[in-house]
């Protein structure tokens, strides 16, 4: 298994989560911001926990066969159940891979479970993301977290988790992640070959792999593109832009946008930005003859097209329908 050790801004998480290792409970869920890597820590926990030999600090020793095993992925004791759309790149004969965990896939743990432990008695199952589990496989879930083998830890790990049944939350013992502190992650970030990486840290919500993310499969350069356009919504050319920019993911265009329309409305009514600290002034001077409730409602138009992006079948379309949205509602008021 390819896996990352702990990141830099999750020693404060780490050590929180030794003072665990001796609980009997029987499903522990991650929550905490898209992008920090809560996958990862769930899987180093579940390596540290099933290591015959784990450090002081808590992490796997990496040495012994327990840590073998793990990682050429062929540990008996773990298993992680994730969307097809998660582990399959390519799509099988025409069809896309699933977005959701199904009950099959909840249902296959059955003989994993019914099975003892082969080493030490603890058993790890990581489920993710939890959110991408249907109501049918919530349910099946929900009956093993009720009557759990001995040893078996359910790691849920969720960026949503009012997305999750009430009955399975209370039923997991809930573990926040804390908000990356900028300062390590933006050395991080640095440490990876990103440029301006307290600008891209900013842009990406202060989470850092997505700010790696868009840093490395050329979300800069879209992005440029799109911020070029909007900073003047009157000469704007919808078509050529929305050409321009779609081969790019529309959901992430659609939240650039709204990072972009977040500072707008905030520079109208404090003054202030927050994720285009270096266009301030530009800022300042395209929001004097705009109408604060054009911006709300422009806002609230791009919440409902965030949802929209994730099932649009062509993306020309939509970004053209975004951007004329985006020029309507960024006409001058009162001139
Ligand atoms: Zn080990």
């Amino acid at each position: 298994m390819i896996f990352n050790e702990l990141y830099p801004w999750q020693a404060d998480d780490w050590a929180r989560l030794q003072t665990l290792r001796g609980r009997a409970s029987q499903g522990l869920l991650f929550q905490g911001l898209k992008g920090i890597g809560k996958l990862d820590l769930a899987i180093n926990y579940a390596r540290s926990l099933l290591c015959v030999h784990p450090l002081a600090n808590g992490c796997a020793c990496g040495v012994c066969p327990a840590c073998h095993w793990f990682e050429q992925d062929s540990h008996p004791d773990f298993r992680i159940l994730q969307p097809e759309s998660e582990t399959e790149e390519v799509e099988t004969a025409g069809k896309k891979p699933s977005r959701q965990i199904s009950v099959a896939q909840i249902r296959s743990l059955s003989d994993f479970m019914a099975m003892s432990a082969h080493q030490g008695g603890r058993r790890v199952v990581i489920i993710h993301p939890a959110e991408a589990m249907n109501s049918n496989a919530a349910n099946a879930l929900l009956k093993s977290l009720e009557e759990p083998p001995p040893g078996l830890l359910f790691i849920l790990v969720t960026h949503k988790p009012h997305q999750l049944l009430p009955t399975l939350l209370s039923r997991c013992l809930a573990f926040s992640l804390g908000v990356p502190d900028a300062a390590s992650a933006t050395k991080w970030l640095a440490g990876k070959g990103v440029k301006n990486p307290a600008d891209t840290l900013a842009i990406a919500g202060f989470s850092p792999l997505q700010a790696m993310q868009s840093a490395t499969e050329g979300g800069v350069e879209a992005r440029e593109k799109l911020l070029r356009a909007v900073r003047q919504p009157a000469t704007l050319d919808v078509f050529a832009l929305a050409d321009a920019l779609q081969k790019t993911e529309q959901v992430q265009v659609v939240q650039w946008l709204q990072q972009w329309c977040y500072d707008l409305l905030a520079q109208k009514l404090s003054g202030r930005v927050r994720y285009h600290p270096a266009e301030a002034a530009a800022i300042g001077q395209l929001v004097v003859p705009l109408d604060a409730l054009d911006l709300a409602r422009l806002q609230k138009y791009l919440q409902t097209a965030k949802r929209e992006a994730q099932h649009t079948l062509n993306p020309k379309l939509f970004f053209e329908s975004l951007f004329f949205t985006y020029c309507q509602l960024t006409k001058p008021c009162h001139l």
